[in-house]
């Protein structure tokens, strides 16, 4: 179903999802105007809101069928000062691609925008259409309460969340409900296309994409390998299991939605939102799916074109490790170590009860469980080295005796010569730390003092190449190394010196670099 406004003019600007060239004599207007939405503002007023886009599915979606009882979707569009003709285009590809008895109503919720044509205009153009509703918010809500709201007012059995800049394509509802009718629990989401941001062409992406996040939890899409597509004899039309989603758009039953208490309503503004519902979803029985036949595109941006309330980064960073809190558990050291910035900020995430409380009500599953049966591939060593502790000069190992440490014969069976080497840089025996007090070396419980149990090893951004093989302590201002002391049988600290082979170690084996 592709409906339209009027007879199509195939000759419009970006008919069929085509490029647009901006005409030589507009080009300052044009560039002057790509600040209003961090895209090419002037080509979007050009282009027809109900422009026709090439149906990008794979062979053989439009034969397939679905179920006549499909439930109906609120459709949630949350916007800060949208493009007028872009939030236009969002609202029509809906009304103009998918059944009319299968949406229920669209929820326009304007997060306390100040461009004048949100408000009264806005509610103008879009009362023509029944269907439409405007939720304008007294004050900023950020992304995440912004689409809370929406939710809390949507009245159909599942919400299908969209952005403001999108274009759905043939067919693209169906296909996202009928997923959630088989179970519930499933969380749909459609292939993401791009809407070019510089010609607002409409461009198909590559198949047999999936969600994935690398360290400290950024967001990403992965290939699967052609070897284990032809192994699992993967079709095109295939739904896609996704350890995590990419957050914009996506289905999800409305009442499951709230039994898996939403979003985390202290997530601010934006970012980090779509990790915590993909972490909850799978680890509380649920599933994510990337549904083939399902196509939306998405205007990608080098930038958000709003401002944030508070710092960007900061925000983002703050959110992060919300949910690492919540959710990650042994985990967490990874994400902060790959963040380690975070560590030295004392970062204030605030309460986080609520939360902690939810996620055993749900009796949901550990990370670990979310790593090995949905995200077998991601590299997570739980520390970064372990093993012997090994002197190079002295071809001696740490070990622990009573409370104190001593150097010692190197033995593999020897628990008390067993240390890891953490995420969090710490050089840990069993809950002891190794470190410095004075110019001897100490081992205290890990928890307390954090920076100053902190060591540096093999960190190449960090330090010169030439202490890659040194153990550095960066108390104080001045760094330090970890040596033998003169007796051959104590460890100390010591101004570092790259030639000293007393001061270079080897952990047993690394994990990670
Ligand atoms: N948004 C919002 N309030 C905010 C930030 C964003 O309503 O404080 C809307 C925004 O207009 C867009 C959606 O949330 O429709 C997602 O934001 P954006 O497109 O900037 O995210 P991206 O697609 O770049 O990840
Ligand atoms: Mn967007």
């Amino acid at each position: 179903m592709d409906a339209t406004l009027a007879p199509r003019d195939p000759r419009a600007p970006g008919q069929f999802g085509r490029a647009v060239a901006v005409p030589s004599s507009k080009q300052e207007e044009a560039k002057s105007r790509w600040k209003e939405g961090n895209f090419n503002v002037y080509l979007s007023d050009m282009i027809p809101v109900d422009r026709a886009i090439a149906d990008t599915r794979p062979a053989g979606c439009s034969d397939q069928q679905v179920h006549n009882d499909l439930p109906t979707t609120t459709i949630i569009m949350c916007f800060v000062d949208e493009v007028w003709s872009t939030l236009l285009r969002s609202v029509h590809s809906v009304l103009s691609r998918s059944p009319p008895s299968l949406i229920e109503e669209i929820i326009l919720v304007d997060d306390f925008s100040t461009k004048e044509h949100l408000k009264g205009k806005l509610d103008q153009y879009m009362s023509q259409f029944p269907k439409v509703k405007i939720l304008h918010l007294k004050e900023r809500h950020g992304l995440i309460r912004a689409r809370l709201a929406g939710a809390r007012i949507a009245k159909g059995s599942v919400l299908t969340f969209l952005d403001s800049h999108v274009e759905c394509n043939v067919g693209w509802l169906e296909p996202l409900l009928e997923r959630v009718r088989l179970s519930r629990t499933k969380v749909a989401c459609p292939v993401i296309e791009v809407i070019s941001d510089k010609d607002m062409s409409y461009m198909t992406v590559d198949n047999f994409q999936r969600g994935i996040f690398t360290w400290p939890m950024n967001f990403g899409w992965s290939q699967i390998p052609q070897e284990i597509i032809e192994k699992n004899k993967i079709k095109e039309t295939d739904v896609i299991r996704c350890p995590v989603m990419a957050g914009g758009l996506f289905s999800i039953d409305r009442k499951y939605f709230f039994e898996l208490g939403t979003y985390d309503p202290g997530l601010d503004v934006w970012g980090g939102e779509n990790m915590e519902l993909s972490f909850k979803v799978w680890m509380c029985g649920g599933e994510i799916e990337i549904v083939p036949c399902s196509r939306v595109g998405h205007i990608f941006r080098n930038d958000n074109p709003y401002s944030f309330p508070k710092d960007r980064v900061r925000t983002v960073e703050r959110n992060l490790a919300r949910v690492a809190e919540v959710w990650l558990d042994e985990y967490k050291e990874l994400f902060y170590g790959h963040a380690y910035h975070l560590v030295l900020k004392h970062l204030d995430v605030g309460n986080l009860t609520q939360q902690i409380q939810l996620r055993k009500k749900l009796q949901c599953k550990s990370f670990r469980w979310y790593l090995e049966n949905v995200y077998p591939d991601l590299d997570a060593p739980l520390v970064k080295a372990s093993g012997l502790l090994r002197n190079v000069g002295l071809a001696k190992c740490i070990t622990v005796e009573n409370t104190r440490l001593a150097l010692e014969v190197c033995d593999v069976n020897n628990k008390h010569q067993q240390f890891n080497y953490t995420w969090l840089r710490r050089i840990q025996h069993g809950e002891l730390c190794i470190m410095p007090s004075g110019a001897t070396v100490v081992l205290r419980p890990c928890r307390a003092g954090s920076p100053s149990m902190a060591w540096l090893h093999r960190a190449l951004v960090a330090l010169q190449t030439q202490l890659r093989d040194h153990l550095v302590t960066e108390r104080l201002q001045k760094s330090a190394c970890l040596e033998v002391g003169p007796s051959h049988k104590a460890l100390r600290v010591g101004a570092c010196d790259s030639t000293n082979p007393q001061q270079k170690w080897q952990f047993g084996s690394y994990h990670a670099d």
